[in-house]
């Protein structure tokens, strides 16, 4: 019954060149278009990660009729991120960059023009403050930082008739800092200026920008919702139709374009990240409880810690933390806090974070370069608690605590 029967898992029939071209072509032409795909064989879990520049049109009136015709806009799994990342930001419209940082440098260049003036927080991503005064000044925006502990009136006291744009970090980079985020996009609103927060903290999930009338939510796809240290993505979600469309055309203007396998791979980081980020939180919160009880340590800079000058606002908008946060050593020898850290031996220095693994760096050199002083008392590190064992955190800290201390 050779005839009758089914054929053996995996055996499929193979799709042959059209009689034609089999017959007629060399094998030089029946190599280049043999083996096409026409539609996918089979549904996977996963988006179909198509890689192409060339997209192959049905029709002469497809070329030019709007049909998707390009593969810098984006393919199955990138346009599956993007609507995984709407519903995650509760956004209507979402753009993928290459990186963290293109997506903030993006976005503040398409919402600008000529003669705009900018208001960044402090805190800022210091490579962000480094785009703001060397390439928006070439452009004529002017930029002023404020202090991150300013309310909404203090803070829009400083807005001018060219203030376009403010730019939120909430909690801010190395010093976490909270702001009234609420407060301040409906007082910018109301004085016709757009809010753009990075929320890379927040990871999407902890904290809902757009909920809370922020114009513009970007953040790091790289750290949390990739979260194995190995893919660069920026993302940029809002409401707004008209500002989602400028974001659009600029990316079209700029050429910006993100490769499938890493849309796929930050896809899949998403899949995991309420869990993951559940864990990072709390053992965050664990190894920083843990840090404000050493000798060695003057303070703790987490929002989620009770006696935080920034506890009240993380109460009241987050619905979590992350492993992200900072400490303040007590001041010892030039040379200690190299001595701490070539101590840790689970810690790795690197100046990334969100991904599976514990991370620590010293934050002083970057706090140089901020616009108002910053005085913590000691120097500032700051650790990513990741998703080892709690207890092997705190054993490798307690003995680069005490070399710091010896
Ligand atoms: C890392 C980081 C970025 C930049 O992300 P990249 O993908 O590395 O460019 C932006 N903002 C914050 C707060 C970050 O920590």
């Amino acid at each position: 019954m050779i005839g009758g029967a089914k054929p053996p898992y995996g055996c499929r029939q193979h799709h042959s060149l059209a009689p034609t071209l089999a017959t007629r072509m060399d094998e030089e032409t029946r190599l280049i278009h043999a083996g096409q795909t026409d539609g996918l064989p089979a549904r996977t879990v996963g988006p179909p990660v198509q890689r192409g520049s060339t997209v192959l049109l049905p029709n002469a009136r497809a070329l030019y009729d709007g049909t998707l015709g390009y593969g810098r806009a984006g393919l199955a799994a990138q346009f599956a991120l993007m609507d995984a990342l709407a519903e995650l930001e509760g956004a209507t419209a979402v753009q993928l960059f290459p990186s963290g940082l293109a997506a903030l440098t993006a976005s503040i260049m398409a919402v600008l023009e000529a003669g705009d003036h900018l208001l960044v927080v402090d805190s800022v991503y210091k490579p962000v403050r480094q785009f703001c005064d060397k390439v928006l000044r070439r452009f004529g925006v002017t930029v002023d930082y404020y202090d991150p502990r300013l309310d909404a009136a203090g803070l829009l006291a400083l807005a001018g008739p060219t203030t376009r744009l403010i730019v939120l970090e909430s909690p801010g980079s190395l010093t976490f800092e909270m702001q009234d985020v609420a407060a301040i996009a409906t007082a910018a609103r109301q004085r016709g200026v757009l809010t753009l927060i990075d929320n890379t903290w927040g990871a999407g999930r902890l904290f809902k920008p757009l909920a809370h009338g922020v114009g513009l939510s970007v953040q790091a796809l790289t750290k949390y919702v990739c979260g194995h240290s190995d893919v660069f993505m920026g993302s940029v979600a809002t409401t707004d139709a008209a500002i989602g469309a400028r974001i659009a055309a600029s990316i079209q203007d700029h050429g910006w374009a993100v490769s499938p396998d890493d849309a796929y791979q930050t896809l899949r980081g998403l899949r995991t990240l309420a869990t993951r980020l559940d864990r990072h939180g709390e053992s965050g919160l664990t190894v920083a409880r843990w840090l404000a009880d050493q000798p060695q340590v003057l303070r703790v800079l987490h929002p989620a810690l009770p006696g935080d000058p920034g506890h009240a606002l993380w109460s009241r908008d987050f619905s979590g933390a992350c492993g992200l946060f900072g400490f303040v050593l007590r001041p010892g020898a030039p040379d200690r806090v190299e001595a701490f850290l070539d101590a840790l031996k689970l810690f790795g220095l690197g100046f990334s974070w969100g991904g599976f693994e514990s991370l620590a760096i010293s934050c002083d050199p970057q706090l140089k370069a901020r616009t108002l002083p910053v005085a913590l008392g000691g120097p500032l590190m700051r650790l990513h608690v990741g998703l080892e064992a709690v207890d092997d955190l705190t054993a490798d800290l307690r003995a680069a605590l005490d070399v710091y201390g010896a």
